[in-house]
């Protein structure tokens, strides 16, 4: 079958990959003239199925409120004339009662843990590196009543078969001696010895090498204008490439990944997908002093960033901004990610030499992303990752490739649309 990717960030490479795999016949169409250049550019690098809160929870509503306004906030909802944000607003509200937050932590941890699992079987199958490290992420808390609060998630984590520890301070100095400056003011950590972080922008660049190599199309620079319909499926897409030329292309079947500007793509076809652009920020410095800096992946509960190793680079990232498709980058913002990673490293990075970016996170009111097929046959969704596009893609690439295929996912996940169910005939799976 022929089936062309409309997206070559995180999403759509893994799409790709495993559509390849499946046998299929695959083109990737993406604005951008490289690869994983937008949202999947620069993230927080974690592989966390221990992340998996979702911000739409029993105490999300009053700290929403409570950072209104405020320019450092880790969560700043900047109030528009824009009905899809109040709209997403109100789902986000819906999303936030204790059974809907632990269904969502539910599908979240499942989909994470059989991601993680998908990563870890292709990096032993195509040897693929991306400054990868395997030593887990160690959450800490500078607050005893937060701390105290990571009890019931990461029990109901435990549960679902992630491993997230609550362990105290001095253990988590142990862990990670980088922490030692500021041992006096940690309340204590949990930890998850399997995940783990790496280099999400350069992984997507290895895995698009390998699709290429293996007879995959990307038409970069080509920017997707339309969705086409005929006979209630999608008959072609519109694009046009970089001289400004029309295209008209056509497939049997076409995956949705375009992240943030996926509702933009469907609305016109009939399909409305509840994702928001949520700015977040990052900072890359170089290692200044390794005896310094963090080698574990960390995540700082106070400030809500992620620290992650990337080789000799030094990765901190977070904050989230509903504010639309702006992309700007606000200078307090950066100044408090760099103050803050100072506070807890002194001297670890160079700072003089950062570098600041910032990416549209496609977050859904309930943080569990949107992959299946759509109400139209041949579109299928692969879309909407939120906080943690990087730890579910190769778990939502895979699943998409075999729902493509007319076979079961191998998760027990929320997807959308119908779900093809799978025999075994002598041993091979096939299509009921
Ligand atoms: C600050 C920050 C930190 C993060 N940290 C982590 C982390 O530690 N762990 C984790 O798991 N996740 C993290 N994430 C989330 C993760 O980065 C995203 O969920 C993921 O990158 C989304 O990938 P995507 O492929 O859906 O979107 P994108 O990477 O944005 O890809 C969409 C692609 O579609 C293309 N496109 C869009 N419109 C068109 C068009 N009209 N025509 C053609 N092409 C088009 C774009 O060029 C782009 O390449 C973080 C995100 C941010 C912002």
């Amino acid at each position: 079958m022929k089936v062309i990717v409309l997206g070559a960030g995180l999403l759509g490479a893994t799409s790709a990959y495993f559509l390849r795999q499946q046998g299929h016949e695959v083109s990737v169409v993406d604005r951008q003239a490289s690869p994983a250049a937008e949202t999947s550019f620069a993230n927080g690098g974690q592989i966390s199925v221990s992340h998996a809160e979702p911000w739409a929870n029993p105490s999300a509503p009053l700290k929403v409120l409570k950072w209104l306004g405020q320019e450092d906030a880790p969560l700043l909802f900047r109030i528009r004339s824009d009905m899809r944000q109040w709209l997403w607003g109100l789902q986000f509200l819906r999303e936030c009662t204790p059974a809907r937050t632990r269904h969502n932590i539910e599908q979240i941890v499942r989909l994470g843990t059989y991601s993680r699992n998908t990563l870890q079987a292709l990096r032993r199958d195509i040897g693929i590196t991306y400054d990868e490290r395997t030593q887990g992420i160690l959450h800490f808390y500078t607050s005893q009543k937060e701390f105290d609060g990571a009890e019931a998630p990461a029990a109901q984590m435990r549960d679902l078969g992630c491993d997230r520890r609550v362990i105290s301070a001095d253990e988590a100095v142990r862990l990670e001696p980088a922490l030692r400056h500021i041992r006096p003011r940690l309340a204590g950590a949990t930890y998850t010895a399997e995940d783990e972080s790496g280099d999400a922008n350069r992984f997507a660049r290895e895995l698009v090498a390998r699709c290429q190599a293996d007879g995959v199309q990307f038409l970069m620079s080509h920017t997707v204008t339309a969705l086409r319909q005929a006979g209630g499926r999608i008959d072609h897409v519109e694009a046009t490439d970089a001289e400004g030329r029309f295209r008209r292309l056509r497939a049997d079947a076409y995956v949705l990944a375009m992240g943030s500007l996926s509702p933009l793509l469907a609305a016109p076809v009939g399909i409305r997908l509840p994702i928001y652009p949520a700015k977040g920020y990052s900072v890359t410095m170089p290692v200044k002093d390794a005896s310094m800096a963090h080698k574990v992946s960390l995540t700082d509960d106070e400030y809500k960033l992620v620290f992650s190793r990337l080789g000799d680079r030094l990765r901190i990232a977070g904050t989230a901004e509903l504010n639309g498709y702006d992309r700007d980058l606000n200078r307090v913002r950066c100044e408090a990610i760099v103050r803050r990673t100072e506070e807890l490293f002194p001297g670890a990075g160079d700072a003089e030499q950062a570098q600041f970016w910032t990416g549209l996170r496609p977050a859904t009111p309930s943080n569990v992303p949107i992959i299946g097929q759509s109400k139209i046959a041949n579109l299928y969704l692969n879309t909407g990752h939120g906080t943690l596009g990087w730890t579910h893609s190769c778990g939502s690439g895979k699943s998409i490739a075999r729902i493509v295929s007319g076979l079961a996912p191998e998760v027990d996940f929320a997807f959308v649309g119908a779900m093809p169910r799978t025999i075994s005939v002598g041993g091979v799976e096939m299509p009921a």
